[in-house]
């Protein structure tokens, strides 16, 4: 069972046939889709779940806080199950493959006191980006 789905079980989220499927696609590290491929993958398991029923289960997950929602340049939204475990991305500027990364350090701990403007801090976004092997 993926992480995702076992995480929403012990939380007693509701799995209808189509919820389950779109936390079953959403499984694994450096998964990062958007809405139309977990859509297609989601089809190619249960051929009746509707575009809109994926969309609005993945905005569930996000408010949820068991899917994060990664926004890079311009592309679509992607989806990420990684939500448990701290991560920065690393992205193609080329592509826009995404790989999760874990910078040395905590980028909170980072920011010096003086450029808080008295916020307290709740997290920090990093992202790296480059060409990947495949774009080099
Ligand atoms: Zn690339
Ligand atoms: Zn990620």
């Amino acid at each position: 069972m993926s992480d995702l789905l076992e995480r929403l079980r012990m939380r007693g989220w509701r799995l209808t046939a189509q919820r389950r499927v779109v936390a079953e696609v959403l499984d694994g590290d450096h998964v990062h889709l958007t809405a139309d491929e977990v859509h297609a993958r989601a089809v190619s398991r249960l051929p009746e779940i509707s575009r809109a029923t994926v969309y609005n289960t993945l905005g569930e997950l996000v408010t949820l806080g068991e899917v994060l929602e990664v926004a890079t340049d311009g592309r679509a939204k992607r989806y990420d199950p990684n939500a448990h475990r701290a991560h920065q991305h690393l992205i193609c500027s080329g592509c826009g493959a995404i790989r999760d990364v874990h910078p040395l350090g905590d980028p909170v701990a980072a920011l010096p006191a003086d450029q808080r403007f008295g916020f307290s801090l709740s997290g920090a976004e990093v992202t790296y980006r480059g060409l990947c092997p495949d774009c080099r």
